[in-house]
């Protein structure tokens, strides 16, 4: 649904040049939550603008819905009939919400309907539909002052769907909101990817949105996409940082002087419990458990366990195959990366 291909972006400030982008590879498949995450000045902003055109790409693709925007004509402010045609059809959601002050809450919903020519009656009843959908048929005669922050952003999503996108953008839609009304913002997201099939791109600093929304994630650092793939997949995927991050191993038990510290990475119905103690009975090694968690990711039930087996790595390769043999994802880790552990 969204594809990017060798995406660049050069900024130039007081003659100064800034690559925000260095060459983006991204993949959106159409009916999914994909979050991209990252640190302040990764690059998250610019390349959710050079998806939507707010900002022209130096080099490299943007399609989105078998329409290739960086084939046509014009910018932000000069942007060709073509472009904003296609335009209409991805929503945009920002932080700060831009909601205009001395519009109700109809009226700036109704308001990208004004630009597509839609007459008053029109407008009227997809307005109010809208504000149905996100839970706000009350407020539609307030003004945005008398609203709280997460109604603000319902309106903003509202307004977002006035064109009956196929793709809607969040830049940071929650980072303004409280725990709690961020919640009930991801769940109203949840809903409408999967009521209208809408194809979501959110960018957002916090683990915890990926963790409760998004069916895939990427991570972004300096410009470039370092991981990405689909929730489940990272978690398989041996020394993803991703992985580790959406699901970090709480701190227990230490490991002792001589040792292979393991971490034991499954997902769905398997426990961790009975490959352990098979382990231990089929090589007749003592295994000490230094820690364990169950968590939810993507609606799916993963584990991860961190144990030490006697003797060095060497001396395990044998039962990190048969573990690995079992399906389970097995990390070594290192003296490194275990820090304080080894
Ligand atoms: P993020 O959203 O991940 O924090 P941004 O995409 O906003 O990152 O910024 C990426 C880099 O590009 C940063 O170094 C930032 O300073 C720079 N940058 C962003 N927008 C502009 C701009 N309009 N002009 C110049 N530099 C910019
Ligand atoms: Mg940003």
């Amino acid at each position: 649904m969204i594809t990017t291909t060798g995406l660049e972006k050069v900024y130039t400030s007081r003659g100064r040049e800034v690559s925000a982008l260095r060459g983006v590879d991204l993949h959106v498949r159409e009916g999914e939550v994909y979050g991209v995450v990252g640190t302040s000045g990764a690059g998250k902003s610019t390349l959710i603008r050079c998806v939507n055109m707010l900002e022209r790409p130096t080099a490299g693709t943007v399609t989105v819905d078998g329409v290739e925007l960086t084939a046509l004509a014009g910018s932000e402010a000069r942007a060709g009939r073509e472009l904003r045609a296609a335009r209409r059809r991805i929503g945009m959601v920002f932080q700060h919400f831009n909601l205009l002050a001395s519009r109700t809450v109809q009226q700036n919903v109704e308001l990208p309907l004004e630009i597509t020519g839609l007459d008053r009656t029109g407008r009227r009843r997809r307005a109010a539909e809208l504000l149905d959908l996100v839970g706000l048929a009350d407020k539609a005669r307030s003004y945005p002052n008398q609203l709280s922050g997460g109604q603000k952003q319902r309106v903003g999503i509202a307004r977002a769907l006035a064109g009956d996108p196929k793709v809607l953008l969040s830049d940071e839609a929650t980072s303004a909101l409280d725990p709690e009304t961020t919640r009930s913002v991801l769940e109203l997201l949840r809903t409408l990817n999967q009521e209208l099939g809408l194809t979501v791109l959110l960018i957002t600093h916090e683990m915890d949105v990926i963790k409760s929304v998004c069916d895939s994630a990427a991570l972004m650092r300096d410009g470039r996409i370092v991981e990405s793939g689909t929730l489940t997949d990272l978690l398989a995927t041996g020394g993803s940082q991703l992985a580790r991050e959406l699901f970090p191993l709480p701190e227990s038990g230490t490991a002792g002087p001589a040792g292979t510290v393991l971490e034991i990475t499954f997902q769905g119905d398997s426990s961790g419990q009975p490959f352990i103690s098979q382990l231990a009975r089929t090589y007749q090694i003592d295994i000490n458990i230094l820690g364990a968690a169950v968590e939810t990711v993507a609606g799916r039930q993963v584990g991860r366990m961190r144990v030490q087996l006697p003797g060095s790595h060497q001396d395990n390769v044998v039962p990190i195959g048969y573990l690995r043999e079992q399906g389970l994802q097995v990390d070594v880790l290192t003296h490194e990366t275990t820090g304080a552990l080894a």
